[in-house]
């Protein structure tokens, strides 16, 4: 069924288009038809990004009469920041509904703002449970006039020990209201509030009961649990444009994880309870806007994140309830896209993946880390595709490239392009050429390329590999001849397919480095380079350059369009 076949008014149907909602999702298409033509008690099953906001947002600003200055919707949320997109959502559904105000009502911020807003007119509420019931105690919020009261993922809102609230917020709404609940799990605490305050609610559910989104592919990485960092450095690596969400289980590791990415060169900040409000706004803003590329957070700090185009969660460590994997996870895939769920395990929690695998009734992909080359080729090319969409400012460069052209002119284009690309393509190089296999589960049996296990030699990378035609014996004969050493001070060489190693005595590092390179090797340009020692994560290798995760754009669909009329409210109520 199509938007405009729903009975939905002129204003909403524009409002949507210019959002750009072309079809309906799974739950709009149940939902909004069957609650405006019945708008009694509803059920809906579903997880977040299947669209279920507008699956109650669409019928409910439908019912509002703005002629009516008082409150005619509730809708509660468990955070703060899902109140706020939320509210965002309703005021772009609403753009065109002239005089429509929904107001945002939610802790952490200026309760006295928040009132002004409520007395000027709110036919829309929505609130966290905690600073509503304040206001109901304060006596700044009328609800005698609520028609409908939307639970927007209810079971974390008991999860987060809302029960109470919820229950005292509901006994102050009228008895005939209608409520719509929406929950990803139905869990008995959540059926005890169905059972309490609705009567014989329709329901509808988006994929099975408790399954996550089939759009989610899960895999699992086992590694030693002294190589879970290396492993998540090498995990990001692979996914150049990865737009991703790291849980950790406790606040403590949460900062201690983003402090590492922060300091290797990722664009990754953390997110958590011992952040004040304000900083927890800077960060959510900053990833919203793709300002930031990956967010480190609790599971309760990430509650209610609604973030669009999320690519990967990953699950530094299992959750400590592996009913709480569904919600993260969720994360991802979010309005008919795809996503990756990356678990993170040690030896020992193989049983627990077992138990996931239960709960979202699919199966993990079991799969092995990234080989350091693919890694390295992962990031050469992306590093490429950015140098060919890179937008030249002609206007800007211009009065440099006198002294440009002069310090670079001699150098061949071959040369030039190798330059520039080494100079973040090395630490990569240097990096990975140090990384021994992290893999835990015994098939893999790589060794180090990169170190040395000769104290008294150093490594050197060379560009040229097996593809390039190169062996041993020819690499070790270009080295003696041009360099003018004895075969002796050579040590262990190694060809792979896109470059070599070799190790050398460290008294003719200069030799080598100065000797070897541009040198002709079956047309291709020879370059060496010493690799650097130590096969841990060091500031400024390996690592993404920061702020490159501003190039997916803004997705922002506010919508300033003009507001028009709106039709006169007509709807039916089940009398308890
Ligand atoms: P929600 O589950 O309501 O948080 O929605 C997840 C995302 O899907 C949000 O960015 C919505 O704007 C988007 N969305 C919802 N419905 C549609 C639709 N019919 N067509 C395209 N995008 C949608």
């Amino acid at each position: 069924m199509e938007f405009k076949e729903m009975g939905l008014r002129e204003e909403i149907l524009s409002a949507i288009k210019d959002i750009g909602f072309e079809k309906p999702t799974p739950i709009q298409e149940q939902a909004i038809p069957h609650l405006l033509s019945d708008p009694s008690d509803l059920i809906g099953l579903a997880s977040t990004g299947t669209g279920k906001t507008a699956s109650f947002g669409l019928p409910l600003l439908n019912y509002i009469d703005t002629g009516n200055k008082s409150t005619q919707g509730l809708v509660i949320c468990p955070t703060r920041e899902l109140c706020i997109q939320i509210t965002k959502d309703l005021e772009n559904y609403s753009a065109k509904m002239k005089g429509t105000n929904i107001v945002a009502v939610y802790g952490g911020t200026d309760i006295q703002k928040q009132i002004k807003q409520i007395e000027k007119t709110a036919h829309i509420i929505v609130a966290t449970p905690g600073r509503l019931v304040d206001l109901i105690k304060r006596k700044k919020v009328k609800l005698s006039d609520v028609d409908t009261v939307i639970l927007d993922e209810a079971d974390e809102m008991l999860n987060m020990g809302f029960k109470e609230d919820i229950d005292s917020i509901l006994e102050k709404t009228p008895q005939d209201k209608c409520i719509w609940l929406f929950s990803a799990t139905m869990p008995k605490e959540v059926s005890q509030i169905a059972k309490t305050y609705m009567v014989e609610p329709f329901e509808i559910t988006v994929g099975g009961k408790n399954e996550t989104n089939k759009n989610i592919v899960h895999e699992v990485y086992q590694v030693k649990e002294k190589d879970r960092y290396a492993a998540l450095k090498r995990l990001i690596d692979f996914n150049p444009n990865i737009y991703g969400l790291i849980f950790c289980r406790t606040r403590r590791q949460t900062a201690e994880v983003a402090d590492k990415l922060m300091a290797d060169g990722y664009s990754a900040e953390p997110l958590h309870g011992d952040l004040s409000q304000a900083q927890r706004d800077r960060v959510m803003s900053k990833f919203r806007d793709k300002h930031l590329q990956i967010l480190v957070a609790t599971d309760v700090a990430a509650r209610g994140i609604d973030v669009d185009d999320i690519t990967h969660v990953i699950h530094y460590n299992l959750p400590e309830d592996v009913e709480n994997y569904t919600h993260r996870s969720g994360r991802t895939a979010r309005a008919g896209k795809n996503g990756t769920s990356i678990a993170l395990i040690n030896t020992k929690e193989g049983g627990k993946i077992r138990s996931i695998e239960k709960i979202i009734k699919t199966e993990f992909q079991h799969k092995k880390l990234p080989d350091p080359q693919n890694i390295i080729a992962k990031q050469l090319f992306q590093m490429i595709t950015e140098v060919k969409e890179s937008e030249v400012d002609e206007a800007a460069i211009e009065q440099y490239m006198p002294e440009v052209m002069r310090q670079l002119g001699e150098f061949s284009a071959e040369d030039l392009v190798k330059r520039f690309v080494s100079v973040e393509f090395n630490k990569f190089v240097n990096y990975y050429s140090n990384s021994s296999d992290l893999d835990a589960t015994g098939s893999s049996s790589r060794t180090s390329k990169g170190r040395s296990d000769d104290e008294n030699k150093n490594r050197f990378f060379v560009n040229l590999g097996k593809k390039d035609g190169l062996n041993q014996g020819a690499l070790l004969r270009l080295i003696c001849d041009n360099s003018n050493v004895n075969k002796d001070a050579i040590g262990k060489i190694d060809i792979l397919n896109n470059f070599s190693f070799f190790d050398a005595d460290k008294d003719i590092t200069e030799l080598i480095l100065g000797k070897l390179q541009n040198i002709d090797f079956e047309g291709n340009k020879m370059h060496v380079e010493q690799t650097k020692s130590g096969g841990n994560a060091r500031k400024n290798t390996g690592g993404q350059r920061k702020n490159n995760g501003g190039r997916r754009g803004d997705f922002s669909k506010k919508n300033d369009g003009p507001r028009g009329k709106h039709g006169s409210r007509e709807r039916r109520r089940k009398r308890r």
